[in-house]
């Protein structure tokens, strides 16, 4: 086993880590305060290839890998958590569309996604449907050349920005439900985009409900064969969850440097609150937390990348790592003490910003959920 990144993914991380640093960290803030969508970042990462990461240069991607993905994105999240959740779902939308797309469809969209001119949203969630995702009852009913999609969707993210969204519908009730993706356009009449979420955090990130009515979709759009897209946006979000991982790891790295600083300059009782054996237990569980979240990421990216099943393994990082940083955000907060709840420090952010890590992508009991049917039908391997 050789325990280290090559050459490609290190360069990749110190190129991210720098970028987040200088450029995407110092306006965070800003970006929180005022609920703004971080644009100029999105290009930046576009420009460097950082949103077609799992996409083959054939089709304009920069073709690194799921690990080389993990640590750019959690090296983004440290840096501006809302920049970080926008490049996740662009390039899980990419990967599907690799995989599961139409020769014509991966020309016609990938490319465009991975150079920033349109990002991309995938749309399962519902009003009536989250945790349980079979439970969606948008309908696409065919007619002549297209579906048409009725329903709506709720909180997706990138959704009043994507140039194309997956969505996924039931084309099928009786005598057995089935499930359908679409690859649905931007402009495509029928279509259209709620009002900016208000939330608790990543208030940069773009988050809309999605309506369709009498929305005629072509049937060139069908995203695999009909029927088959439960499975896919399944599949989707098993990549999809490694990413969470990582940002979720990235957002408590920040905060676990704020507390570390902190904690060497402020005094109390005459010595920094560094000399207390409390604080530095709380610094220490938090990056012992954090690294072990780390190397489950990691795991489950390389599974990834060389083709294992992983669904078990993104479940159990996506689960440990969102819990992890929540409590190392949490430990942060205490660490500064009443200066943690103001808005002068970051600290306050980050643990706004990591409570969805626990809840998107399937909530932390879904995960478990995932886990033990896994653990029930194969054993512990
Ligand atoms: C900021 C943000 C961005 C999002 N972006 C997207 C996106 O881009 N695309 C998209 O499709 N969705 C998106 N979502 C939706 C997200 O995936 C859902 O919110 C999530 O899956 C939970 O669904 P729900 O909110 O309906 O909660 P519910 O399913 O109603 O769950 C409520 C509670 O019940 C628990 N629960 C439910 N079922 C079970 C069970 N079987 N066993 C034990 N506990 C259970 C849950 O864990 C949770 O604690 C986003 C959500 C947020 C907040």
């Amino acid at each position: 086993m050789r325990f280290e990144l090559s050459g490609e993914q290190a360069q990749i991380r110190e190129m991210v880590r720098s970028l987040a640093r200088k450029e995407f960290a110092p306006k965070a803030a800003e970006i929180d305060e005022h609920s703004r969508y971080p644009e100029e970042n999105l290009s930046r990462l576009a420009e460097l290839g950082l949103l077609g990461m799992l996409v083959p240069a054939a089709y304009g991607g920069s073709e690194t890998g799921a690990v080389a993905y993990s640590i750019a994105l959690e090296e983004v999240a440290r840096g501006c958590a809302s920049t970080g959740v926008g490049m996740a779902v662009t390039n899980m939308v990419g990967d599907t569309i690799y995989r599961f797309g139409s020769e014509e469809q991966r020309r016609r969209f990938l490319a465009d996604m991975a150079s920033g001119a349109g990002s991309g949203a995938f749309a399962l969630t519902e009003p009536s449907a989250g945790s349980d995702a079979f439970g969606i009852s948008t309908v696409a009913v065919p007619d002549g050349d297209a579906y048409v999609l009725n329903g709506s969707k709720t909180f997706i993210t990138n959704g009043s920005r994507a140039r194309v969204a997956i969505v996924a519908a039931v084309t099928q009730k009786e005598p057995k439900k089935q499930i359908s993706a679409f690859l649905v356009e931007h402009g495509t009449r029928g279509y259209s985009c709620g009002r900016p979420e208000r939330k608790l955090g990543l208030k940069g990130s773009d988050t809309v409900s999605l309506a369709f009515e009498d929305c005629r979709v072509p049937k060139r759009n069908r995203l695999g064969e009909e029927g088959e897209g439960f499975r896919i946006v399944m599949t989707a979000l098993d990549g999809g969850r490694v990413g969470i991982a990582a940002q979720a790891i990235g957002i408590a790295r920040a905060a676990v440097e704020s507390a570390i600083s902190y904690a060497r300059e402020r005094k109390q009782f005459g010595q920094p609150l560094s000399e207390f054996q409390a604080i530095q237990w709380m610094l220490a569980d938090s990056a012992t937390e954090l690294d072990a979240a780390g190397l489950l990421a990691l795991r489950a990216a390389y599974r990834k990348d060389t083709g294992g099943s992983f669904t078990r393994e993104a479940s159990v990082a996506k689960v440990f790592a969102s819990e992890a940083a929540y409590r190392s955000c949490h430990r942060a907060v205490q660490v500064f003490g009443g200066y943690g709840y103001m808005r002068e420090y970051p600290v306050e952010r980050h643990l706004r910003d990591i409570k969805v890590t626990s809840i998107y992508e399937g909530t932390s009991e879904i995960q478990r959920v995932i886990i033990a049917r896994d653990l029930v039908r194969q054993g512990y391997r």
